[in-house]
C-alpha cells in the first residue's frame, strides 16, 4: 500500500505501527535502527513434501521490529530497503543469519533441512554476489546444497547475462535456486529453458482462485506439467485448507507451503514442529 507522492515521501499504512501513516523517512529510520540494534529476526516456514509428508527445506522470512517491539511486515519494509539501498546490508544480514542457523542445526534432527532465503533483484546487481554467498557458506563450514535462493521471475528475467551467469555459478556449485511467485510476472515459459533454476514456486493467488475458477486451475496444471517436463520441482504457496491440500496433491505438485501446515515461526519452534 505504498502511495507515491513525489520524491522521498512514500506513505505506508500499516496496522502494525499504531494504525498510522508511516513516511518513507520514518521507515528508513526504523530500518536503520533495527539493523543497529539487531532487531531483525528470521522466521522459518517449512515446505512439505507432498508425497512423503517430510520436510527437507524451509523458507526464511525476515521480520523487523521497532524499538517498542512492534513487528513491521516485509511488504512494508522491503520496498523501502530496496529504494534506500539498505537492502544490501539487510541481504547480508539475512545470509549470515541463515548460515548461523544452518550451523546451529548441525548434529540435530534439522541437519538435513535446507534454508531458502529471498533475494531482492537489487542484490543480484552486485557482481560479487555469487562469490560472497559461496565464501560465506565456506566460512560457516556449510555445503552449498544447504542453501537455497528465491527470486521472482521479473528479477531473474530482468537480469543481464552477467547476473544470470552468477545464478548459473551458484546453481552449479549446488545452491538451490527457485523462482518465487511464479505466474505473476512476465510468465513467459520460454525463459525457463535458459534460466538456471531448480524449482518453481506457484504464486498463492493461483491456488486461491483455482478453487472456484477453472482457468486458474488449468494454468496451475500447465505450470506443473511444464515444470516437470523441464526437470524442475514445483512448489505451491499459500495452502490454507484441506481442500487446497487435496487439490494440489491431485494436480501433482511436489511441495507445498502454507498456514495449513505451519505459519512462519522462530527457529526455536522448529524442532517441536518437526517432531510432531
Ligand atoms: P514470499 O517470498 O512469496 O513469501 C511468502 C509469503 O507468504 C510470506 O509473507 C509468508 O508468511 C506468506 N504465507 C505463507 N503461507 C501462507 C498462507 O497459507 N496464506 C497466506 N495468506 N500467506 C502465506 P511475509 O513473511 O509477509 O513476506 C512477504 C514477502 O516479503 C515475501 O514473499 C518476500 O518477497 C519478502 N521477503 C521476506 N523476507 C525477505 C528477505 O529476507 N529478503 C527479501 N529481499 N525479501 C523478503
Ligand atoms: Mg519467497
Ligand atoms: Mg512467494
Ligand atoms: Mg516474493
Amino acid at each position: 500500500q505504498a502511495k507515491e507522492k513525489g520524491k522521498n515521501s512514500i506513505c505506508f499504512y500499516t496496522s502494525d505501527i499504531n494504525d498510522r501513516l508511516v513516511h518513507y523517512q520514518d521507515m528508513t529510520a526504523i530500518l536503520r535502527r533495527a539493523i543497529a540494534a539487531d532487531h531483525l529476526q528470521l522466521y522459518f516456514q517449512p515446505q512439505i513434501d507432498l508425497k512423503s509428508g517430510g520436510i527437507q527445506s524451509c523458507e526464511a522470512l525476515l521480520r523487523c521490529f521497532t524499538d517498542e517491539g512492534k513487528p513491521v511486515l516485509p511488504a512494508i519494509f522491503i520496498p523501502v530497503a530496496e529504494k534506500s539501498g539498505l537492502i544490501n546490508r539487510i541481504g547480508d544480514w539475512v545470509l549470515e543469519a541463515a548460515c548461523k542457523q544452518l550451523k546451529a542445526w548441525q548434529g540435530t534432527a534439522l541437519e538435513q533441512t535446507r534454508i531458502d532465503i529471498n533475494l531482492s533483484g537489487r542484490q543480484l546487481t552486485n557482481l560479487h554476489l555469487a562469490d560472497h554467498i559461496l565464501q560465506t557458506l565456506k566460512k560457516y563450514g556449510l555445503e552449498p546444497g544447504q542453501l537455497g535462493l528465491e527470486l521472482t521471475e521479473n528479477e531473474v528475467i530482468g537480469g543481464d547475462n552477467e547476473q544470470i551467469g552468477q545464478l548459473e555459478r551458484l546453481k552449479q556449485a549446488g545452491v538451490h535456486i527457485s523462482i518465487d511467485d511464479f505466474g505473476t510476472g512476465y510468465s513467459s515459459l520460454v525463459y525457463l529453458r535458459k534460466l538456471p533454476v531448480c524449482s518453481l514456486k506457484i504464486d498463492r493467488s493461483f491456488l486461491h482462485h483455482a478453487m472456484e475458477n477453472e482457468s486458474d486451475m488449468a494454468i496451475m496444471q500447465a505450470i506443473i506439467t511444464v515444470g516437470h517436463r523441464l526437470g524442475l520441482s514445483v512448489v505451491v504457496e499459500g495452502v490454507e485448507t484441506q481442500e487446497q491440500d487435496s487439490l494440489v496433491k491431485s494436480l501433482g505438485c511436489d511441495l507445498a507451503q502454507g498456514f495449513l501446515y505451519a505459519r512462519p515461526m522462530p527457529a526455536n519452534q522448529m524442532p517441536a514442529f518437526l517432531a510432531q
